[in-house]
């Protein structure tokens, strides 16, 4: 683990030597807990408050714990990828055809009880609804969603619950190699191994089903057709799974 985290902050320096702009997180010590058999069911409410407290502390607008019985999978969102094709298709190694299909995360979400769930919000709104801004827009606010859900995926693995797993929001290709070749498709060592995640909508995950589930105001923005005006908000979301 330590060897890997080694390697992440080896490829941020690079890359900024390199003039690709990185966030870089500050690397703070995290406390270890013996693990348990069993879960109770007060220490797991207590750790998930934190875990959402984290969230928002890390720049999160909202955080939400939820069942993960919430979760909707749904083969319909995973072809959204191809059917028109994103142009993160076969792009990375998180993004789809790569990522596990949604019949294997249906089995593998079934077997978790809680998640948080959070969002940041996109400010300006025209990072996401400009044509001509999106594409740079997305990158600071996707890569804000993968270290948020990293963060706190690796706190409670260090909690103990060692099956913790986060998802984030678009494509760790712009989010975090800011549009580079895919380093693990051309050498087989991803750049960001510990930060670099599939998103929630690469994985099958509905997520416009469960942001207005929890209550949340969500558009759908397609940027060349879509008149900005009706877009009341934008919105990224991510999601980590704790036990
Ligand atoms: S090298 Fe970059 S694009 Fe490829 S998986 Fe890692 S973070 Fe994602």
């Amino acid at each position: 683990m330590i060897g890997l985290k080694q390697s992440d902050d080896i490829s941020e320096r690079l890359l900024i030597k390199g003039r690709v702009r990185v966030t870089i997180m500050a690397t703070e010590k995290l406390k270890a807990r013996k693990v348990v058999r069993k879960s109770c069911l007060k220490q797991l409410t207590t750790d998930a408050e934190k875990y959402r407290m984290k969230a928002l502390e890390l720049g999160a607008a909202d955080a939400k714990v939820i069942p993960a019985s919430h979760v909707v999978v749904d083969e319909r969102v995973r072809l959204k990828c191809s059917v028109p094709r994103c142009h993160l298709y076969g792009e990375c190694v998180n993004c789809p055809p790569y990522t596990p299909p949604p019949g294997q995360m249906r089995r593998i979400l079934k077997k978790y009880k809680y998640a948080v769930l959070f969002k940041t919000h996109v400010s300006p709104k025209t990072d996401f609804v400009d044509d001509e801004k999106w594409h740079v827009g997305h990158m600071m606010h996707q890569r804000r969603i993968h270290e948020i859900a990293g963060a706190i995926e690796a706190l409670a693995f260090n909690d103990g619950y060692y099956l913790a797993a986060g998802f984030a929001a678009g494509g760790c290709k712009t989010a975090l190699c800011s549009g580079q070749v895919c380093q693990f498709l051309d050498s087989g060592r991803c750049r960001f191994p510990l930060k670099a995640r599939p998103s929630m909508e690469g994985v099958g995950i509905d997520v416009f089903d469960l942001v207005t589930k929890v209550g949340w105001d969500v558009y759908p923005i397609a940027v060349r057709e879509v008149d900005p005006e009706s877009v009341g908000c934008a919105i990224s979301v991510g999601i980590v799974f704790i036990h």
